[in-house]
């Protein structure tokens, strides 16, 4: 994943790292832990916040009235001047948090007070080192009640995600929503989100950005269709588990979901446009074995609470109709065909490989490498209006391509 690309920030954690060796060398026992980051992820469904420190935190936690509030003692934490800096970083647009204080509880606990706008539940987890990213605690506050009165299911499904509902090895029966027979429902789906940036470029480009960005504009252009409906899996910066992503698609009913990246590779020299479909049986090339490993990491990148659900890896990978896979190869060829008028094609056909986000067994799903921003040349061209209009009207040619070719 990035950090090949970004360099700098793995050679600053690092010297950190010794720095505090050093300290606990010196004095002869293990120093407090230090936090090396802290994040603030709000969003419409939730807001996360991230504690990023160079060893495993241990907590308390607390749900206090008047005011409402969350509180977290943490053991053996120096209040450093990254912690304290965490009052800054609370929007006044942040559905959930009215604002966080930090202070120093006793000589051995540093209290975190999260104030609160509304009720929420809140689930708190540790992630251990993966990538970039050191030591995490994450807390997400999620809405008690589903206030939003929206038709989306994305709530619901996170709290089925967090009590381990999605983890069984039946199809989940998901929120629906009545589905227009007259309408062909098509899910976006823009990768990574929140604390998972995706690929990061030479210049600094997030993945993440690029995507969601193609992503609206392809939704512009299918909002003008009297026989789509279009939704979108994300249309925040949030991190969303693989898996609720699927979920998501199914709960809509949709007829196809597309999958949206701009992936990084090992070599630089490496370019163009690729779509990719589900493969059980292993991947048709090794850049794309490469790629699905990459993509597949997102959730610990991005941090879910559970790990091990592999639900869609065994039970219902056997029950994936034939005609899901071959309606996914029609729409990956249709999309190809479109892209190699507006960009070198990675390879001409559509490349196979078991990509987690592919797996609805009912929904014929592609994930498109819009380019890779890992090369020069192409992290310049996702930033721009020209290329992102490019690659959102030839997949909007493709949808239309498809649902002429597709088999009921
Ligand atoms: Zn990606």
């Amino acid at each position: 994943m990035p950090a090949s690309f970004n360099p700098t920030r793995r050679l600053l954690v690092k010297g950190i790292a010794a720095v505090c060796l050093l300290s606990a060398t010196r004095v002869g026992f293990a120093a407090p832990a230090q936090m090396v980051a802290v994040r603030v992820w709000p969003s419409s469904t939730y807001t996360r916040v991230t504690l990023e420190s160079n060893t495993a935190l241990t907590y308390k936690q607390y749900m206090l009235t008047n005011p409402k509030r969350l509180v977290i003692d943490i053991d053996d934490l120096n209040l450093n001047a990254t912690f304290r800096n965490i009052s800054t970083l609370v929007k006044t647009d942040d559905p959930y948090i009215k604002l966080i204080r930090v202070g120093q509880f006793d000589a051995k606990t540093v209290r975190l007070v999260i104030e609160l706008k509304q009720d929420i539940k809140p689930n708190l987890f540790t992630l251990k080192p993966i990538s970039e990213f050191k030591n995490r605690l994450v807390i997400d506050l999620y809405p008690a009640q589903n206030n939003t009165g929206d038709d989306d299911p994305l709530l619901a499904l996170l709290n089925e995600f967090n009590k381990g509902q999605l983890d069984d090895n039946e199809p989940p029966v998901t929120t629906t929503i009545q589905k227009d027979k007259n309408k062909i429902i098509v899910v976006l789906d823009p990768g990574h989100g929140g604390e998972d940036p995706g690929a990061i470029g030479y210049y600094k480009t997030r993945e993440k950005d690029v995507v969601l960005q193609i992503a609206r504009r392809l939704r512009d252009l299918l909002k003008k269709e009297k026989n789509i409906a279009v939704h979108m899996t994300r249309n925040e910066d949030v991190f969303l588990p693989l898996i609720v992503r699927v979920e998501k698609a199914r709960a809509l009913r949709a007829d196809l979901f597309i999958s949206i990246h701009a992936d990084a590779f090992i070599k630089r020299s490496v370019r163009g446009s690729s779509v990719f479909a589900l493969s059980t049986k292993g991947a048709s090339s090794s850049a794309a074995n490469y790629l699905a490993q990459t993509q597949n990491e997102a959730d610990e990148i991005g941090g879910v609470s559970r790990s091990g659900d592999h639900y869609l890896d065994h039970t219902i990978l056997d029950l994936v109709q034939t005609i899901t896979k071959s309606n996914s190869l029609i729409l990956g060829n249709a999309i190809l065909s479109k892209m190699k008028n507006v960009s070198t094609l990675h390879n001409s056909r559509v490349e196979k490989a078991g990509f987690a986000v592919l797996k609805a067994p009912d929904v014929p799903s592609v994930l498109v490498e819009t380019a890779f921003i890992s090369n020069l040349n192409e992290e310049k061209k996702l930033k721009t209006a020209t290329f992102q209009n490019q690659m959102a009207k030839a997949i909007f040619e493709g949808i239309k391509e498809y649902i002429k070719l597709r088999k009921k």
